[in-house]
């Protein structure tokens, strides 16, 4: 599944194709993803130029010159973007979205149909988007801010961390990383974090997200970034995934669920 800094890696291949260009047309080959396409809806983006794309937790977002018009990506579990040349266009079973443009072709192709496309006119309103935690490579998101909304909240730091309300964008990987650079035990409650703590979990998180989107994403089951490349974050893993702690080397990473997922730590540097 992308997680943030593949989308953001996705986002600025599609910015730097999109930007001031004007769609010719719009093709829906299956309406079906995890909400339907409006249909209608997109057909009124036909003659419109693309002022600007960017990114919101993991969502892409194309705006329109025509007012307040914004177009809503999510890739889901398996969403892929591409473009091709008209001549060139094969259709692909999982084809789902066509975006003409006067020379190429944007595709959006979904096999679990886990992605979405939506088309909306005021993005505080979006029920996607609404409720959405801050950024957490924005300024905002500072070691004061993570400590302040952990004040009597009794779940796991992870779980806290990953809470989209929260901030948005930290998945497993990222958070479990993070975790271990901040010396700090997965399952530890997040109403014991205290300044410090919060500052060094903060600043990791920042760097684990900035180094991954400098790699071009991470990949761990063959995930394939928007340009076709694998990403090399991978390489890059301290503990996730790992056998032995890098820092105490004869001692084994342990995995423990948190809410369903692998949480890898060791047991030496990380304390509740
Ligand atoms: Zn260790």
């Amino acid at each position: 599944m992308p997680e943030l800094p593949e989308v953001e890696t996705i986002m600025s291949l599609v910015k730097r194709r999109l930007t001031n260009k004007k769609i010719i047309k719009t093709k829906v080959l299956n309406a079906k993803l995890r909400w339907p396409i409006e249909t209608r809806k997109l057909r009124n983006l036909e003659n419109e130029t693309i002022k600007s794309v960017s990114r919101r937790g993991k969502y892409i977002l194309l705006e329109f010159e025509i007012e307040k018009a914004i177009l809503i990506i999510h890739l889901g579990m398996t969403g892929v973007i591409s473009f091709t040349n008209q001549e060139e266009y094969k259709r692909h079973k999982h084809d789902h979205l066509l975006l003409f443009f006067d020379s190429f072709i944007f595709i959006f192709n979904d096999v679990r149909k886990f992605g979405s496309i939506h088309i909306t006119q005021d993005l505080s309103e979006m029920f996607l988007i609404k409720n959405l935690g801050i950024e957490p490579l924005s300024k905002k998101f500072d070691g004061k801010y993570l400590l302040q909304l952990s004040k009597n909240k009794s779940c796991s730091i992870k779980e806290f961390i990953m809470n989209q309300k929260i901030v948005v964008g930290i998945g497993n990987i990222y958070a479990t990383e993070a975790l271990f650079l901040s010396k700090i035990h997965p399952s530890m409650q997040a109403k014991r974090l205290n300044l410090s703590k919060s500052k060094s979990l903060v600043s990791n998180i920042k760097f684990i997200l900035q180094k991954a989107i400098k790699l071009g994403g991470t990949t761990i089951k063959d995930y394939v970034n928007a340009e076709g490349k694998p990403g090399y974050f991978t390489q890059e893993l301290n503990i996730y995934q790992k056998k032995n702690c890098p820092i105490h080397k004869n001692n084994a990473v342990r995995n423990i669920k948190i809410s369903g997922r692998s949480s890898f730590f060791c047991d030496i540097c990380q304390k509740k």
